[in-house]
């Protein structure tokens, strides 16, 4: 697969049989679109096992995890799609103003034509067919280009997408960024790239060179606020969850903590008895937890080790931690406390199973600062005073707010998700993800011969200015 499709010119064919494909579609039934989604959720039921394998045997992400954080996200995404299809499609009439009489109109929804997906490595089975969902739903066509980073799921993902679509409607383009670079030098109608802020720049660039709309799901530091209000045992529990998960590589994970001073103790004890409870077994946490993800290659151990040690020789405080293994990129979660805001565990996103606790005195600290950071892509508030959460909730910006829970926004279908400016442009998943893939056309039509606006029609003659003026004022 890989050498046929680094060629440009097998890129360039196989993009122009792709938009043939989409100009045809264009007149296929909504309900095409529908069975075509049935059929697409019936095949990948079918072949659960070879996605948890696949998966697995990149990072040794746990079956039941791959079920949960994988396959449901999409399947969730397919069954809301086609519950909603017929809505999401049809014609939305809107009221016309007075000076619109005789006039009629409505937005239709049509297919953008060739999308590209650009999907990186952290969830490498959701995030390709997560948008293509989406994609498939506004009726396009598209090229995915899969992570090189894991390498069995690419494989996979490309096995699975040529036996179940047509050649000329979904392909899976492999490689890394030179085949990344060589598709996005093609005019396709959107570009839908998820990854991290410095390529998703790189990725806008190229957009531009041919005015090609994009959606940019990126990351950045995720902040958690934790007051002394909060049912502390609860949201240590719901952090460790959100944080652990997939060994940190979550773009919505905690990447942060700011935890009141008077219960930081507290909290930090909560914190390792719920991470333990959840990720490890018989009050261990080693390499034999069945439930613990790894990191996903030496190059990214490598960078959060690096974190880890320049944090703490910038003073940090190890609260937790267990035997690094960088043989098999085991990475045991780490706690830390008394971390100084200097240090670059506090500068980056961390994208790996170490967290930062950094205690406060009052709400304007934590409000500076998150705002003096690029607005993250989750913020996560635990509290029980309403005027707490709402003071830091409008004070700050945010792509996303969890209110006592954390990361589990991601999977909501009636909630729009996504990020601001530096943490990602556009929204995805169910309705919104939809629209990024759709045109939103305008269509209005004249029903009469007579068209009031004709009345404003130059020539501009003294006895029009009234009729203006008129306008000017109440219509
Ligand atoms: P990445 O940006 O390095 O790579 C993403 C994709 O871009 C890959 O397919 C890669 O091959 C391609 N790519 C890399 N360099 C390129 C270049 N110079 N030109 C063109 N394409 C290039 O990201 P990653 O390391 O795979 O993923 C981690 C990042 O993704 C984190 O920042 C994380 O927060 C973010 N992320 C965001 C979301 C979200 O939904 N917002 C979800 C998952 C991950």
């Amino acid at each position: 697969m890989l050498e046929v499709t680094t060629e440009a010119t097998e890129i360039a064919s196989i993009f122009i049989n792709l938009r043939h494909t989409s100009i045809s579609k264009r007149h296929l039934p909504v309900r095409k679109r529908k069975e075509q989604l049935r059929s697409l959720e019936e095949f990948l039921l079918k072949n659960r096992e070879r996605i948890q394998q696949a998966v697995n045997t990149d990072f040794k992400k746990p079956f039941m995890e791959v079920d949960l954080s994988e396959l449901y996200p999409v399947l969730g995404e397919i069954r809301h799609a086609i519950a909603h299809l017929d809505e999401w499609t049809g014609p939305k009439k809107v009221d016309a103003p007075i000076t619109y009489f005789g006039t009629r109109s409505e937005i239709r929804y049509e297919p953008k034509g060739v999308c590209l997906i650009i999907a990186p490595w952290n969830y490498p089975f959701s995030l390709c067919f997560g948008p293509l969902i989406s994609c498939l739903a506004a009726g396009n066509t598209a090229i995915i280009k899969p992570s090189e980073i894991t390498p069995n799921t690419s494989a996979l993902i490309s096995e699975l997408v040529s036996e179940f679509f047509d050649k000329n409607e979904v392909v899976v383009v492999e490689g890394g960024q030179e085949i990344s670079t060589e598709l996005l030098n093609l005019p396709f109608d959107h570009i839908f790239f998820t990854g991290s802020p410095a390529v998703g720049k790189i990725i806008m660039r190229a957009a531009a060179e041919n005015l090609t709309s994009v959606t940019l799901e990126l990351g950045g530091k995720s902040p958690t606020v934790v007051d002394e209000t909060a049912n502390i045992s609860s949201a240590a529990k719901r952090i460790a969850f959100g944080k652990f998960l997939n060994n940190g590589q979550t773009c919505i994970a905690p990447d942060y903590v700011l935890v009141h001073e008077n219960v930081k103790d507290e909290f930090i004890k909560n914190l390792k008895s719920h991470t333990l409870a959840l990720f490890g077994e018989d009050g261990k946490l080693t390499e034999s937890s069945p439930s613990y993800s790894r990191m996903v290659n030496s190059k990214h151990f490598l960078r959060v080790q690096q974190l880890l040690n320049t944090a703490i020789a910038d003073g940090a405080t190890v609260e937790f931690d267990g035997t690094i293994n960088e043989a098999t990129n085991f990475f045991p979660p780490v706690i830390l406390s008394n971390v100084s805001l200097h240090s670059k565990v506090m500068q980056e996103e961390i994208f790996g199973p170490v967290l930062p606790i950094v205690s406060y005195k009052n709400e304007d600290e934590v409000i500076e600062l998150i705002n003096s950071k690029e607005k993250p892509l989750a913020l996560y508030i635990f509290s029980e005073r309403k005027s707490f959460r709402q003071k830091i909730e409008r004070s700050t910006s945010a792509g996303t707010v969890c209110l006592n829970e954390c990361v589990i926004q991601f999977t909501h279908p009636n909630l729009p998700f996504g990020g601001v400016n530096n943490s990602g442009i556009g929204k995805s998943h169910g309705y919104w993800g939809f629209l990024e893939f759709s045109n939103q056309k305008p269509i209005l039509k004249q029903l009469t011969r007579f068209s009031s606006i004709s009345l404003v029609y130059p020539p501009f003659r003294p006895k029009l200015k009234m009729m203006i003026d008129m306008m000017l004022k109440y219509f």
